[in-house]
C-alpha cells in the first residue's frame, strides 16, 4: 500500500501501523485513560502525552537533591551547575542548529521577549514589525509590548499580514511584498513558523532571505513547529527563534522553552541584552565582578538558574526524540497527517447531507506539519461535545473549527480510523 491508496477502512489502518517504524513509540507514552471509549488523543499540539520515562529522570534529581541538598549543584551525577548543557544539543538537534545557537531556559513568552530586546532595535525610520494578524494571543501582547517599550505608537509600527478577503491562508507573497514595500522602514520580521490556528507552514528560509534584503532581522515563534517541522534555523539564516517544551515536544504543562540564536549574533557582547547572572562567563561567574560579561553564544540570554526538576522532564522527552530522529518523525507526520485527511474526506462525503467538512489546512504536506484544522459547516459547539463524549481529544476554536493533530511518535493509524469513525457517528 502506497500512500496514494489509502482506505478508511480498519484493516488499511492496521496495515499502516503494521508497517510503522516508529510504532514501538507510542508505548512510550502514557494515553489518557478518563474517556469511556479508547481515548483519541489529537492534542499534542497543545499539550504533548507524558513520556513513561519522566518519573525515573525527576527521580533521578530529586534523589540527587535529598541526597547532596546545595552540593547537588557539583557532585549530582547531572551535576545542576551546567545541567542545561544536557540538553543543548539534543535542542539544536531538533531545530537544525548549532550547538552554540540554543539553550533551553525561561518559558517561551520570557524567551521571545528577551530576544526581541536584542533584535528590535527601531531607529529613525527603520521601527516597523511585520506579524501575522490574528497571531497567537501572547505573542500579539508581547510584540504590542515591545513597540510601546521603544515609545512608539502600535498602529504605525506593527503590520500585520491577513488572508486575502474569503480566503483561509496568508498567502505568502504577500508577506514577500510587504518586505519588499516597506524596505527600510523595517525593523523586524516576527511570525510564527507554523499558524497555530490554521496549521499552514511557512516558507521560513525565503521569509528571512527577503527579510534580510532590505536590512531586517527575522525570527520566528516556533511553539507549533519545534518538534513537528524539519528546521534548519541555522541554515535559513534564521535570526533568532524560541519554542515552547510541551506542545510536541511533551515535556509537562508550561514546561521549558528553547531559544535559538544565530552564531553571527551569538558572540557579539555588544548586543542590548536584558541580563541577569547565569549569562555571565561561565569561568568567573562567582568572582561576582560589576559590569556583565555574557557568555558566548545563546547561553549569554540565560536569566537564571535552571529549574532543574522541569529540565530533567525536557531531558526524557529529548531522549526519545534522539532515538526516533526527526527525519523519521517527519515521514510519519507526513503519511499518518495524509491518512487523517483522507478518513475527514471520506467522512464528508457520508455526512455531506447535514454537514460540509472543510479542512482550511494547506493540502500540500510541504505547507504543513501534523495539525489539520477542519471547519464543520453548520455545525456548532454540540459536534465538538458529542466527539468529546466518544473519546476524542481535541481542541475546538469557535464558531466552528475542530483542531486535531496525529502526533508521530504515539498516535497510530488505527488513532486516525476511530476518529473518523466518532465523528461520523458525532455528526449523525
Ligand atoms: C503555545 C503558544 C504560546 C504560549 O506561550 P507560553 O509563554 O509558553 O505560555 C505562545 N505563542 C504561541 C504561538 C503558541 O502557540
Amino acid at each position: 500500500m502506497t500512500m496514494t491508496t489509502f482506505e478508511n477502512t480498519l484493516e488499511c489502518a492496521k496495515q499502516l501501523d503494521a508497517k510503522d517504524p516508529l510504532k514501538e513509540f507510542r508505548n512510550k507514552f502514557h494515553l489518557p485513560t478518563f474517556t469511556t471509549n479508547e481515548v483519541v488523543y489529537f492534542t499534542g499540539n497543545s499539550l504533548g502525552l507524558q513520556p513513561k520515562s519522566v518519573e525515573q529522570y525527576i527521580k533521578e534529581e530529586l534523589d540527587a537533591w535529598a541526597r547532596y541538598g546545595v552540593e547537588g549543584h557539583f557532585l549530582a551525577e547531572k551535576p545542576w551547575f551546567s545541567y542545561h548543557e544536557f540538553l543543548t544539543e539534543k535542542a539544536a538537534k531538533i531545530v537544525g542548529a548549532l550547538p552554540e545557537e540554543v539553550v533551553v531556559t525561561h518559558s517561551l513568552t520570557t524567551n521571545l521577549h528577551l530576544l526581541m530586546i536584542s533584535f528590535y532595535q527601531p531607529k529613525g525610520k527603520r521601527t516597523k514589525i511585520i506579524c501575522e494578524a490574528k497571531a497567537f494571543p501572547s505573542d500579539q501582547y508581547a510584540l504590542e509590548s515591545q513597540v510601546k517599550l521603544h515609545g512608539l505608537n502600535i498602529e504605525d509600527s506593527l503590520v500585520e499580514i491577513a488572508p486575502r478577503e474569503g480566503e483561509n491562508l496568508i498567502r505568502e507573497e504577500d508577506i514577500l511584498s510587504k518586505i519588499a514595500e516597506l524596505g527600510d522602514e523595517l525593523a523586524m520580521v516576527m511570525i510564527g513558523g507554523v499558524n497555530y490556528y490554521t496549521g499552514q507552514l511557512f516558507d521560513m528560509k525565503t521569509i528571512t532571505e527577503a527579510g534580510h534584503a532590505v536590512g531586517a532581522k527575522v525570527g520566528f515563534d516556533l511553539a507549533h513547529a519545534a518538534g513537528n517541522i524539519n528546521l534548519k534555523l541555522h541554515d535559513w539564516g534564521v535570526d533568532f527563534a524560541a519554542w515552547c517544551g510541551y506542545k510536541y515536544l511533551n515535556s509537562s504543562p508550561g514546561g521549558v522553552s528553547g531559544m535559538y540564536v544565530h552564531e553571527r549574533h551569538a558572540y557579539n557582547p555588544e548586543l542590548p541584552r536584558l541580563a541577569g547572572w547565569w549569562g555571565y562567563d561561565k569561568e568567573t561567574r562567582f568572582e561576582m565582578k560589576p559590569g556583565f560579561n555574557p557568555m558566548r553564544g545563546a547561553e549569554g540570554w540565560q536569566l537564571s538558574n535552571a529549574p532543574v526538576i522541569g529540565m530533567s522532564v525536557h531531558l526524557a522527552s529529548l531522549d526519545i526524540f534522539e532515538e526516533a530522529g526527526m527525519d523519521r518523525i517527519g515521514e510519519k507526520r507526513d503519511q499518518i497527517t495524509s491518512f487523517l485527511e483522507h478518513v475527514i474526506e471520506d467522512v464528508s462525503k457520508r455526512v455531506s447531507d447535514k454537514c460540509q467538512l472543510e479542512i482550511i489546512t494547506p493540502k500540500d504536506s510541504k505547507k504543513r506539519g501534523a495539525q489539520l484544522s477542519i471547519v464543520a459547516h453548520g455545525q456548532g459547539r454540540s459536534l465538538f461535545d458529542a466527539l468529546t463524549e466518544l473519546g476524542v481529544v481535541a481542541d475546538w476554536r469557535e464558531p466552528n473549527v475542530i483542531r486535531i493533530a496525529p502526533a508521530p511518535l504515539y498516535n497510530s493509524y488505527e488513532d486516525c480510523f476511530r476518529f473518523g469513525k466518532y465523528l461520523e457517528a458525532a455528526i449523525q
